[in-house]
Formats: structure tokens, C-alpha cells, sequence
């Protein structure tokens, strides 16, 4: 397959990560989760006390901030670092990143720094890359842009299983109110909203098997390989 650019955007836990690793496998492209940048930053602000309702220091302490994906040769799985340290466990399990996290992303200037580094890790084409913004903002010329949702219960079911099976102590009700807060908040804020990108082909997961989600996609990916060649 062409070495093409693949956007997956979607509401929160609604199994976009899963797809996109899944297709990134098969296809042989790099896959990349926005969403774990945006969560890194977060951690930055709150381990560093960085008071981010202040613009001039959210700017200031950008320049202080360095992410990288490395591979996991293990699992074969990216894992994300902060300034040189792993966090990908961190990230994912901190209550704190959690509630803090879509508040940190409405903010441009973090927006700007991301999607710049996202955007350079894209060039070369061959991408997987899931968020809220990717079909949008980052790569509005993605040749597939996929749009994802579920019932938000079901949704939220799914994060809890995930997080109690990470050791994570929380309630189903608490994990619902963060992912209804956080789809509030990143659908309404005025620097690149969660929005459905016009040229986005939807999947809703509520009543699908990975397996169903994965063939909705592959067949997806068979008609775009079909009108190239
Ligand atoms: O994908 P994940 O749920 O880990 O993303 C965490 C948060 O990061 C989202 O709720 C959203 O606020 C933000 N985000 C974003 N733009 C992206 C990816 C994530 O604003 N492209």
C-alpha cells in the first residue's frame, strides 16, 4: 500500500487507539497517539506546579518541554517519553492528568507547540495518527479520516475495565463523569474543537467487536487502495 496518511478522531475511550495500532501493525506504518503528547504536557505542568491559566508561562515552560515516542521492543508498542523519562504508564493512570488534561488542551499555544511536532512526524507519509484534531487540523489532507464514536456509557464501561485492570482504584461513576467532562470541554473550545471533518467516514463502536471495527476499516482501506492504483 502507498505510504498514505490515515486521521482517526473521536470522543474519548471510544476505541480509536485500539484501530489505529491495529492498522498501523498491518499496514507497516507508524502509529502515533496524540492524545498521550497532550497528556505528557499536562504531567509537565502539574509535576512542575506550572499555574496554566498564565499564558506567559505555559510559553515559557514549553521550552522546557521535549517528547519522543520510542518502540517497546517487547510489545513492539510506542511508548512515550517526558524529557527523556518513560511516562507512558503515568500518563495513562494519573487521576490527576485526567481531569487536567482537556483544559490544558484548549489552551493555543500548547496546541500550536503539538501539532507542529505532529505534523513534522507525518511528512514522509505512511501514518497512523489518532485525536481529536488529526482530520482537521494536522493532516486535512489525510487520504482516510475516520471518526469515531460510542454511547457513552459503553464508553466509559470500557475505560473502567482498562483502568481496573491497571490496579487503578476508581468508581464506573467517576470515569463517566470525566470522559462526559472532557467531551464537553474539547467539543467546545474555540481553537480546533472536536468536530466530525466533512470528508470523515463515521464508525460507531457501541455495538462492535474489535474484530467488526477492524473489517469496517480494512474494507475502508481496500476501496481507498482501489480508486488509487
Ligand atoms: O486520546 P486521549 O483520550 O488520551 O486524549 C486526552 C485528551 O487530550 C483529550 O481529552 C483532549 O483534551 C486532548 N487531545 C486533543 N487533541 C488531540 C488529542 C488529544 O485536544 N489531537
Amino acid at each position: 500500500m502507498k505510504k498514505i496518511t490515515i486521521a482517526i478522531d473521536g470522543h474519548s475511550s471510544c476505541g480509536k487507539s485500539t484501530i489505529a495500532k491495529e492498522l498501523s501493525a498491518i499496514l507497516g506504518f507508524r502509529y502515533v497517539d496524540s492524545g498521550a503528547m497532550y497528556r505528557a504536557v499536562t504531567l509537565f505542568f502539574l509535576r512542575n506546579q506550572i499555574e496554566f491559566r498564565h499564558l506567559n508561562l505555559v510559553q515559557e515552560s514549553l521550552k522546557d518541554i521535549s517528547i519522543a515516542f520510542k518502540m517497546n521492543l517487547e510489545n513492539k508498542l510506542q511508548e512515550i517519553f517526558l524529557n527523556g523519562e518513560n511516562v507512558e504508564i503515568e500518563i495513562r493512570v494519573n487521576p490527576r492528568v485526567a481531569s487536567a488534561v482537556s483544559d490544558v488542551s484548549a489552551i493555543s499555544e500548547v496546541r500550536k507547540f503539538l501539532v507542529k511536532q505532529q505534523q513534522k512526524m507525518g511528512e514522509e507519509g505512511g501514518i497512523v495518527m489518532d485525536g481529536r484534531d488529526i482530520g482537521t487540523v494536522v493532516f486535512p489532507q489525510a487520504e482516510i479520516k475516520i471518526f469515531v464514536t460510542a454511547d457513552a456509557k459503553i464508553r466509559a464501561q470500557r475505560r473502567f475495565d482498562e483502568l481496573k485492570s491497571k490496579g487503578q482504584e476508581t468508581t464506573f461513576e467517576e470515569v463517566l463523569a470525566n470522559l462526559e467532562k472532557r467531551d464537553s470541554i474539547d467539543s467546545t473550545r474555540d481553537d480546533s474543537p472536536l468536530i466530525k471533518s466533512k470528508d470523515a467516514i463515521e464508525l460507531d463502536t457501541t455495538n462492535l467487536s474489535r474484530e467488526q471495527q477492524l473489517e469496517f476499516v480494512l474494507k475502508l482501506l481496500n476501496e481507498k487502495n482501489a480508486t488509487m492504483s
